[in-house]
């Protein structure tokens, strides 16, 4: 089920290709809503150690419910995800995670999946040449190793996430600022990304936690185009969703229905503006 904003046709029908940029989250956004994230692939088979498994489960249990409750003061939230991911991170520390592990891991990860239509999209993008910004708060090293396993990781498009960081082959820490999923709005794109996005000023956001909206400042989130997949506490969650984001996503839709709505996702003949009626 999709439900759009009346004013969608409108506000998208003279963005052509070259106006437009796209910037999205990765878990369970452009991957499906009941894969793994890319902080849950190692606990899904014989990677690592029982006893990172149970660490990272019984970190997952506690904070998991804190970040899908909207009725949380920010705040609190906020300081809640700050300590999930830095335990987190610990534990890789802790458990000397090896970082020919990560590259096994992806090979065998059957949980992690996309949703139907994200390869197409992500190819279509790259063929008319639209910058793709994922802004994630999991893993970058499996985000690229996934967008390498499917062929899809194009010079178009840019990790901003965490990438852990490994010395002599064992993590050691995370390269940069640590992104959980409260603070994607303090991640500053670098300047060799900004210059892609020069008269871009269409913006296409995807995401799947109503802090995603984040990813891009106030002032141009009014202009932007905001796609917003709902597919947990979606009762306790669709007024909010419905009044954040333009299209609201429900029942495990994918990209090629999405693109029924907005034929801005794939279309692979680029013109400089569209009729979508
Ligand atoms: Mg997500």
């Amino acid at each position: 089920m999709i439900i759009c904003k009346d004013n969608i046709t409108s506000k998208i029908k003279y963005w052509g290709d070259s106006s437009i940029h796209v910037v999205t989250d990765f878990d369970r956004t452009l991957t499906i809503g009941e894969s793994e994230s890319s902080w849950g692939i190692l606990s899904t088979g014989d990677f690592v150690s029982p006893e990172y498994i149970e660490d990272r489960n019984r970190l997952y249990k506690k904070y998991r419910p804190i970040e899908i409750d909207e009725t949380m003061d920010w705040e609190k939230k906020n300081q809640y995800m700050i300590e999930w991911w830095n335990k987190h991170i610990s534990l890789f520390i802790k458990y000397k995670l090896k970082e020919e592990v990560i590259k096994n891991a992806i090979k065998d990860v059957k949980i992690m999946r996309f949703r139907d239509g994200a390869i197409e999209m992500l190819k279509s993008f790259y063929k008319r040449n639209i910058p793709v910004i994922i802004i994630s708060a999991g893993i970058g090293n499996f985000i690229e190793l996934f967008l390498k396993l499917h062929g899809c990781y194009f010079d178009n498009i840019f990790i901003m996430a965490n990438f852990i960081k490994f010395e002599e082959g064992i993590a050691v820490g995370i390269e940069d600022m640590v992104i959980h999923s409260l603070n994607k709005n303090e991640v500053s794109l670098p300047d060799k990304i900004l210059d892609k996005l020069k008269n871009r000023n269409n913006i296409i956001l995807m995401g799947d936690n109503s802090s995603d909206i984040n990813m891009i400042s106030e002032e141009k989130r009014k202009e932007a185009l905001k796609i917003g997949f709902l597919e947990e506490n979606v009762l306790e969650n669709k007024s909010l969703y419905e009044k954040i984001y333009d299209v609201v996503c429900m029942d495990k839709t994918n990209f090629k229905e999405l693109n029924k709505v907005i034929p801005l996702l794939m279309k692979d003949v680029s013109n400089e503006s569209i009729n979508i009626n």
